[in-house]
Parts: structure tokens; C-alpha cells; sequence
């Protein structure tokens, strides 16, 4: 029997499940069957964004599936080109629309958009969210290091996390570093390189799954909790779905850690934040 997902504390005081279920490049027409499946085999985390253009079949799907609103917690992010503080509210009060819902656990900025150079008014923005209760928390993604110096300077609210590109091949120990020390917590994007690596072929990884009988996809999400990140793997497959909730089982030894430690090569697979996606 799976054992219970993990739970993180954010500087929200909110709680999150460290393990979600991500629906980028989800079809729509796919969704709500996608999402119920993962709320049938035990997810409480969803994560979703404007631009996957999946957010109504998702809410579709929680109401569906007969799991309480308040059991569920739900991220949606702001689009690229909503950023300027006229804009914001529009582009949020839609999302909530779509998904059929009256607040959200969590609403980020998808990407810091740097050329723009809106993203601390769109941070304003936010903070009026958080405290008229419809989001819970608020956050980033995609945000370099001089990006969040830049909205900690000059706005209220740390936000809760940062959702970046993390897998073992980009493993961000610096940035990673940066929000430990500002109370952000690091949530991982593309937890399993998106298959465009072979990690899953890697020798050192699938001694590691032999070791503990599992599957290699559930040594790297293992590897991923016990640095403390938060997880939103995805997969159109019950079955991989199944697999991937069941990391809690088993433990990696600190010879295993160190050695998907050791695989970093500080290489992107997605666009560089320092430019406008
Ligand atoms: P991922 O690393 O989760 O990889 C998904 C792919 O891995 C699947 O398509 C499947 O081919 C494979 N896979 C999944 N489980 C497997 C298993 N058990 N065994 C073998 N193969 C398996 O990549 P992702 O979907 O890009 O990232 C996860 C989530 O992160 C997204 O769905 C989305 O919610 C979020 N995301 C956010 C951003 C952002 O800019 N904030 C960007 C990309 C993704």
C-alpha cells in the first residue's frame, strides 16, 4: 500500500503535499479522464496554468471525481502577457472561471518576463489576491536569482515557492541555496527531465531501483523529496501515475543520494528565464 505523501510547511503557514500531479501539455481533450484518474489513485496536488489551456477540464475533473474542494489543493499560474497590473485581475477572476472555483491554493507568475519588466507590479497585484482570500499563497516560477532580490527589495510578500527546472542533470544549487535562506521553498518542474534525457538508463539510477525494487522514475522523484523539494510529475498513464505517488515507501541511502547528486551537469532543457519565454 502506498504510504502517505509528505507534507511541507510554506511561509504561508498552508500546508502542500511535496508530491503533485502536473497537466503541461495535457490535450484537453484528455484532461478531466487524465486528473480524475490521478485524484482516483491518491493525488490532492494539482498544478495547472493558463497557458496549458487544460483549466476548465481540470476543475471539470475535481468535481467529478467527489474529492472535497478543501482536500485538494490547486495551482494555476498567470500568463506571459497579462503581466501589467490592469491585466492581472482580468486574467485571474478567468482562471478562477474556468476552473469553476472561489479561490486558489496557489497562484503564480509563470515566467519573470524580464524584458518586460512588469513582474513587481504583477507581484502587487498578487498580494491584493492573498488578501481578499482567493489565493491562498502566491508565488513564482522561472525566477532567477536577481529577479527575486528584486521583487524581496521592493513588495511585501516572499513568495511561498519558486517553480523552476529541476531534474539531476540541472540540479540549481544556488538558487536553491538563495531560497533556503529567504524562507522560499523549491518546487521542481519537469522532475523526470521530461524523458529527454535517459535518466532512467543511467547505471548509477538503476542500481539504485534494483536495491530498493522500484522503478527508476521512482528513485529520481525519491531523490527529489529527499532534498526537500516539491514534486509535480506528470503522466497521461494510470499506471505511471500509480507508480509515481509511490515514493514513500522506501528511502535512499546517503551512497545513493550522493551519486544522482554527482550526475549535475548544470544543463538546461527548457528556455533561460534571464530572457522572455
Ligand atoms: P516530467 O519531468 O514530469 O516528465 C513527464 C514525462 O515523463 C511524461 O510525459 C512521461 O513520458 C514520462 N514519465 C512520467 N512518469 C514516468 C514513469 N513512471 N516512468 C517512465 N516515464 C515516465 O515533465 P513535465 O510534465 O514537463 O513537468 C511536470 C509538470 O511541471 C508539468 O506537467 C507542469 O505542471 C509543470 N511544468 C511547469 C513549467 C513552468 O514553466 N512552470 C514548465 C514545464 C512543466
Amino acid at each position: 500500500m502506498t504510504s502517505a505523501v509528505s507534507q511541507i510547511e510554506l511561509n504561508s503557514s498552508v500546508s502542500i503535499p511535496q508530491l503533485g500531479f502536473g497537466v503541461f501539455l495535457v490535450d484537453p481533450a484528455d484532461t478531466q479522464r487524465v486528473v480524475e484518474d490521478a485524484l482516483a489513485v491518491g493525488y490532492r496536488h494539482l498544478d495547472t496554468a493558463t497557458g496549458y489551456n487544460n483549466e476548465a477540464e481540470v476543475g471539470a475533473a475535481i468535481r467529478a471525481s467527489g474529492v472535497p474542494r478543501e482536500d485538494i489543493f490547486l495551482t494555476t499560474k498567470l500568463r506571459n502577457d497579462h503581466h501589467k497590473a490592469r491585466d492581472v485581475e482580468g486574467a485571474f477572476s478567468r482562471s478562477l472561471d474556468a476552473l469553476e472555483l472561489d479561490y486558489l491554493d496557489l497562484y503564480l507568475i509563470h515566467w519573470p518576463m524580464p524584458a518586460n519588466g512588469f513582474y513587481v507590479e504583477t507581484w502587487r497585484a498578487f498580494e491584493t489576491f492573498l488578501a481578499d482570500g482567493r489565493a491562498k499563497s502566491i508565488g513564482v516560477s522561472n525566477f532567477l536569482v536577481p529577479h527575486l532580490e528584486k521583487l524581496l527589495a521592493e513588495t511585501d510578500i516572499v513568495p511561498v515557492v519558486n517553480q523552476v527546472e529541476l531534474h539531476p542533470i540541472f540540479q540549481q544549487r544556488k538558487l536553491r541555496e538563495f531560497h533556503a535562506k529567504h524562507g522560499i521553498r523549491t518546487e521542481a518542474w519537469g522532475p523526470l527531465g521530461q524523458g529527454k534525457y535517459d535518466l532512467f538508463g543511467m547505471p548509477t539510477i538503476q542500481a539504485a531501483a534494483k536495491a530498493h525494487d522500484v522503478q527508476p522514475a521512482q528513485v529520481v522523484l525519491r531523490w527529489h523529496l529527499q532534498t526537500g523539494t516539491i514534486v509535480i510529475p506528470k503522466s497521461n498513464s494510470r499506471e505511471r501515475m500509480a507508480q509515481n505517488l509511490d515514493v514513500f515507501g522506501f528511502e535512499l541511502n546517503l551512497d545513493e543520494m550522493a551519486v544522482i547528486d554527482a550526475l549535475d551537469e548544470n544543463r538546461r532543457m527548457g528556455g533561460n528565464p534571464a530572457e522572455n519565454n
